[in-house]
């Protein structure tokens, strides 16, 4: 096995081209480190084809991918390299997007926390991604590059299934932007740790809405640990628009959300119990992001 740590972009990318099927990003390493240890013959699953070794490039020494930049609009991007822990107590994060904060603050525990990137977090495509689930709710986009250009992919577009991503093998994410929240707008996290799994995240559910007129002007929602990967629920987040939270509005959002959950469990028993623990958590984040925002959301926290 080869170890490679570029201490520039360009330099990472031409050792992501020149090693394509065999290179593989190591971020804080949480995920990929033991994967390298317990199974050396899923690493090398390319190599099989190339016949070389496989071949880890370290990002953490890119500058660039270990800044937190808050822009005049009031945009934010993160580089892909910010730990989770950094990005949690990031004040511009706690200020503006309380929900990410809260969704970062579950990635693990803290020793985890302090290792496991955001970027690492979002490439390995897991269901259990808190900090997936709160960026597709605020609109989050991905800036990835590679040798012969970059592009910008909506969180929501990133996940395919689980353990995979639509990165090409010579793509690098190196940010996270996340769009200046209009007035009024507000987010929320809430979530059930599971008592086995090392406290892994057993139902997450991801609310950004705006308020206006004393009415939900837009909303999104997204599930996570209840989907194959973290989703949106944009038939769920339909239910709130144009409403206040009301007795009726939340009963519809309950079955909207129990229903978009697709948990991938081999019981159906906890795939009924997930679902329900989803809608009250839904509903939670919902009243949560609600008061956020009526109290002035992100620009009266600014
Ligand atoms: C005990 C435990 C409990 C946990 N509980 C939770 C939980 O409840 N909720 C939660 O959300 N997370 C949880 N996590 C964290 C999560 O499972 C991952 O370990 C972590 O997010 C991976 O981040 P990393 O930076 O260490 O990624 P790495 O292990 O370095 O990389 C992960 C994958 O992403 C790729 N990659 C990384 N960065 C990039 C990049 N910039 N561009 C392209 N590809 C890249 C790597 O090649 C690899 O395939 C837990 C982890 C542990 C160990």
């Amino acid at each position: 096995m080869e170890y490679l740590a570029p201490t520039s972009i360009g330099e990472a990318l031409r050792s992501l081209h020149q090693h394509r099927g065999s290179a593989r990003v190591l971020a804080g390493g949480t995920s990929v480190l033991p994967v390298l240890n317990n199974t050396s013959a899923a690493l090398a699953g390319g190599d099989k084809q190339s016949g070389s070794a496989p071949v880890l490039i370290d990002i953490k020494r890119l500058a660039e991918l270990r800044s937190v930049t808050v822009l005049a609009d009031g945009a934010l991007v993160l580089g892909a390299a910010v730990t989770c822990q950094e990005a949690s107590s990031h004040p511009a994060i706690q200020k503006s997007w309380q929900g990410l904060a809260e969704a970062l603050a579950a990635t693990g525990p803290a020793q985890i926390r302090s290792r496991a990137t955001i970027g690492g977090k979002l490439c390995q495509a897991a269901s259990t991604a808190d900090a997936a689930a709160a960026l597709m709710a605020i609109d989050a986009c991905c800036r990835v590059v590679s040798v012969s250009g970059e592009r910008l992919i909506p969180v929501s577009e990133l996940i395919l299934s689980p353990g995979r991503t639509c990165l090409r093998t010579d793509e690098l994410l190196v940010s996270i932007e996340l769009p200046a929240p209009r007035a009024g707008t507000a987010d929320a996290y809430a979530r059930v740790a599971s008592r086995s799994s090392l406290g892994k995240t057993y139902a997450g559910v991801a609310v950004a809405l705006t308020l206006k007129d004393d009415r939900i002007d837009s909303c999104r929602v997204a599930l996570a640990a209840v989907t194959l990967v973290p989703a949106l629920a944009e038939r769920a987040a339909s239910m709130l628009i144009g409403n206040r939270l009301e007795p009726d509005v939340l009963a519809r959002f309950r079955r909207q959300i129990a229903g978009a959950c697709r948990a991938g469990v081999d019981s159906q028993q906890t795939a009924d119990h997930k679902a329900h623990v989803a809608s009250e958590l839904a509903i939670s984040a919902a009243r949560v992001a609600w008061q956020r925002s009526a109290g002035g959301g992100s620009e009266g926290s600014r």
